[in-house]
């Protein structure tokens, strides 16, 4: 991605919608840009945005009145009713007004890219280097799902059949990428002429609240998209089992995906879940890209993403092994670990601090395991990270998924060894391999067993449309499409045979 400065965008004219003409809705896809840390004005805008964090209450309004307006059985009701039949008049407007409306979300969310970064920063806990490429990614949602959207009015592209639109299709976002996952399924989901309730995770309402803003100044009307800050469980349950809840977009843990299904068994679930993901190094890698990846992929966001690698599979001698070891060692140990509201932190806080999985991941060693770094607490959700070695195949951290500061490294003989290690794993994720030699190449990507595949790059950071994301395993339930690619709309709807009224 190429850089952009903020602050001479901001000063620019003031924004004008554009009025939606055909060449609105047909605008050409192009790659949003971060911003960038070398222009001065951007270090100054991204300083002001570092100032306000601490005291921000951005979006706390909005939650308050959405949670006093949902907070029975009795108001979940009302609003599936309402925005399932305000649907009928979105799908009605046709594809090519939707779409650039949809683009104008797009729009709307690149003018308030200060704004959102200071409420991810300041509710998400998210630095403000990991949510300045969040801002790009949800902008990229929105233009990208638009233009797929019109696709779905052609026949040759539906081979004959027709796209019917769910009427209600529930979000239920995560709070560790607290505005592109949620853009992501509200962007689509209104692309395809259904109606939103987006029902974000608790740690996340703020952030939720300022999307479904900027959506609704881009035109899209208010009972078409709801915002649903739902805290209880029965609440929650209720919206998502509700009959008209067409379709459900959940991206979440793999435990909670089957919390849904067994609450109802027929729901119409898209479930981007979990992931414990692995970066395999041969002994033909650059030893300084694979540290440089893995530390990046490891412990950006505290590790709290579940494109995240926990894992670090070293193949080949021990004495290479131990190298590359203490190369990580120094590259984490030299981390800087603070809050958002400094400029300069790698590594933010954990967001749900009392988790018990992710306090074992990062207190408990497990047989055979020992520390090369050992994880620090630093008070305030911070915590600097760790690093254990001697993980053995087979063993709890092998297999689990902590979403904490926190990597293992195992030792294998062979790649063959290192791929199996990676398929033992109940999750497909993403998985990484660094490597020069392209028959290492060519057997690990006719072998291994995830839904992303990085070469000599980080395994966190899909960039829409470039790199569409979606799992394999138990990282996806009911979900064939990925993310951000050329077919994830057809899921959203049904198809149908294509004589209208037939
Ligand atoms: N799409 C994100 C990435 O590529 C991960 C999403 C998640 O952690 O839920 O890093």
């Amino acid at each position: 991605r190429r850089g952009q400065n903020r602050l001479a965008e901001q000063a620019g004219q003031a924004y004008q919608l554009p009025q939606a003409g055909p060449e609105d809705a047909r605008r050409p896809f192009v790659s949003t840009p971060d911003s960038d840390p070398a222009l001065a004005d951007n270090r100054q805008w991204a300083r002001a945005i570092a100032a306000a964090v601490p005291s921000s209450q951005r979006g706390a309004q909005a939650v308050a009145s959405g949670a006093a307006r949902l907070s029975t059985t009795q108001a979940v009701d009302a609003a599936v009713e309402l925005v399932r039949e305000a649907a009928a008049g979105w799908a009605g407007l046709g594809a090519e007004k939707r779409a650039a409306i949809v683009h104008r979300a797009g729009d709307v969310l690149a003018r308030r890219r200060g704004e959102l970064i200071e409420v991810a920063a300041s509710e998400a806990g998210k630095t403000i280097d990991q949510s300045d490429p969040e801002v790009s990614e949800a902008i990229d949602f929105c233009h990208h799902y638009a233009q797929m959207s019109l696709e779905l009015e052609s026949p040759e592209y539906l081979a004959g059949a027709r796209f019917v639109p769910s009427r209600l299709t529930v979000v239920a976002s995560p709070w560790n990428f607290p505005l592109a996952i949620p853009v992501g399924g509200v962007a689509a989901a209104l692309a395809t002429g259904s109606g939103v309730i987006l029902k974000p995770a608790p740690p996340a309402k703020r952030c939720a609240a300022e999307l479904v803003a900027a959506f609704h100044e881009a035109g899209i009307p208010s009972d078409v998209l709801m915002l649903a800050p739902i805290d209880d469980g029965e609440t929650s349950r209720h919206l998502v089992t509700h009959p008209g809840a067409d379709r459900v977009i959940l991206t979440g843990s793999y435990d909670t995906a089957r919390l849904f299904r067994s609450w109802k068994t027929d729901m119409h679930l898209l479930g981007e879940t979990s992931g414990k993901n692995a970066i395999i190094v041969t002994p033909s890698a650059d030893p300084d890209l694979a540290v440089r990846d893995t530390v990046a992929s490891a412990f950006a966001h505290a590790g709290q993403k579940c494109s995240a690698s926990s894992l670090l599979i070293l193949v080949g001698s021990a004495g290479r092994s131990e190298r590359i070891a203490r190369q990580l060692v120094d590259a984490t140990a030299s981390l800087t670990v603070a809050g958002p509201e400094r400029l300069d932190s790698q590594v933010g806080p954990v967001v749900v601090a009392d988790e018990p999985k992710a306090l074992r991941g990062l207190t408990t060693l497990g047989p055979g395991e020992h520390w090369v770094l050992r994880p620090r607490h630093l008070g305030g959700g911070l915590w600097r990270p760790g690093i254990r070695a001697g993980v053995v195949p087979g063993s709890e951290f092998h297999l689990t998924e902590y979403f904490a500061p926190v990597l293992g490294v195992m030792r294998v003989d062979t790649l063959q060894e290192a791929i199996e290690a990676v398929n033992a794993v109940d999750y497909g994720l993403t998985s990484g391999l660094q490597t020069l030699d392209a028959e290492e190449l060519d057997q690990w990507l006719e072998e291994v067993q995830a839904g992303n595949l990085y070469v000599n790059r980080g395994i966190t950071g899909a960039i829409v449309r470039r790199q569409p994301f979606g799992g394999w395993k138990r990282s996806a339930i009911g979900s064939t499409t990925k993310a951000g690619g050329p077919s994830y709309l057809l899921g959203l709807g049904d198809l149908v045979a294509g004589d209208r009224g037939a």
